[in-house]
């Protein structure tokens, strides 16, 4: 049976990055007989220019229709200056992931031992580290309502947000992190700031409540500020890491800089179905586009994760994940993971040779 995959390739260095991840998605599903049908559509900047907006019903609908989504990146100063914020590129993004439901992001923090320098933390710290951060994408403070900035009757300006979660919108989280926690190392830890807000006493509550249902894996909590000082004191104490989507911003951000290599790190983003958008943690990129620099392995894993979680294509995923590593171990490296000894090559190169151990 045919599996459709959209690729929205973006902005930037989108593009560049997508067409290597394309090669390495042709290359698995000739050799495996995947089934994988893939299209392209916009989304974005690019999307603005050729429409006038950023997520355009084409698109959307092909979104829908589509098994899994594959994305470069979006966004640059181009369109930074638009008053209207509709018309801004990240709406296509928000606006996909809010129409598709895909409220469980799943970040890993993936250090291979190949490029433990390239963190800022010592080598013995972080080198092998392999965490996931599970963090809730649809609801929590930046959703909640009500929200504002207004100008009280005393002249004092004010703005406000309400942070919020149903016990629904937790456990719905929690198994996404039970379950990958289950799947992996059998330890979550789950974030939250139950000593001061009552939304995260909730939280607690129904992570303790669902813990019922997976004895087999080792739940603990922690409070955030806590949760931030261990990850960079730390950080292989964690296996699976839940948490809300302000905390859960945070916190992915600092754990994907213990790696120290933006261009490495994949992300998907899961609705109840497990069906997804995969795409690189980091942005477009624009002080290098058009260059032939960036790193495509972000991008490149992200297709890895998809072939996991939403193509049920597991082996795929191994074998493209050891020929990332095999293409490290060959000592081969973009700009942006260079050091002494290593062999500098361009976005293409990277792509190739990923394609070439693949064939090994
Ligand atoms: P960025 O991640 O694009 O870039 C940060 C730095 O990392 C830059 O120096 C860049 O050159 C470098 N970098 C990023 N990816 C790289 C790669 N694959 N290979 C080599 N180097 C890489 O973040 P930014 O500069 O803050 O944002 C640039 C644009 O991207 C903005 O318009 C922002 O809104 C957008 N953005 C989009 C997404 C997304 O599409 N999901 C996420 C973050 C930022």
């Amino acid at each position: 049976m045919s599996k459709k995959v959209l690729v929205l390739p973006g902005d930037g260095i989108g593009p560049e990055i997508v067409a290597e991840a394309r090669k390495v998605l042709e290359t698995i599903n000739l050799q495996m007989s995947l089934g994988l049908e893939l299209s392209e559509a916009l989304v974005g900047g690019a999307a603005i220019d050729a429409t006038g907006i950023p997520l355009p019903e084409a698109t959307l609908n092909a979104a829908k229709q589509a098994d899994a989504i594959l994305l470069g990146a979006v966004g640059g100063p181009q369109w930074d200056s638009n008053p209207d914020f509709q018309i801004r590129p990240e709406k296509g993004l928000l606006g996909i992931r809010s129409q598709l439901g895909l409220f469980g992001n799943l970040r890993p923090a993936i250090l291979y031992p190949q490029l433990a320098h390239a963190s800022t933390l010592k080598p013995d710290v972080v080198s092998g580290l392999d965490i996931l951060i599970v963090r809730e994408l649809t609801g929590g403070i930046y959703f909640g309502q009500p929200r504002g900035y207004r100008t009280k009757e005393n002249g004092v300006r004010e703005g406000f947000n309400t942070y919020v979660y149903d016990e629904n919108e937790i456990r719905r989280i929690g198994r996404v992190a039970f379950e990958a926690a289950r799947a992996r190392g059998k330890k979550l830890c789950s974030v939250d700031k139950a000593n001061v807000l009552e939304v995260t006493v909730l939280w607690r509550e129904v992570m303790n409540e669902l813990h019922a249902e997976y004895p087999d894996v080792e739940l603990s909590h922690m409070y955030v500020d806590n949760a931030a000082m261990q990850l960079v004191r730390a950080p292989k104490q964690f296996d699976v890491v839940v948490t809300g989507n302000m905390f859960g911003d945070i916190l992915s951000d600092a754990a994907a800089m213990l790696t120290g290599s933006i261009g490495m790190l994949p992300s998907a983003s899961l609705d109840v179905d497990n069906k997804g958008m995969y795409e690189p943690c980091h942005g477009s990129a624009p002080d290098i586009a058009g260059q032939g620099i960036a790193n495509p392995l972000a991008t490149i894993l992200s297709a890895a994760m998809m072939l996991r979680y939403s193509l049920n294509a597991g082996e795929a995923a191994d074998r493209i994940e050891s020929a990332v590593s095999k293409v490290l171990d060959q000592n081969l490296r973009t700009s942006d993971i260079m050091s002494e000894g290593m062999r500098r090559v361009s976005t293409s190169e990277m792509g190739d040779a990923v394609v070439a151990a693949l064939a090994e």
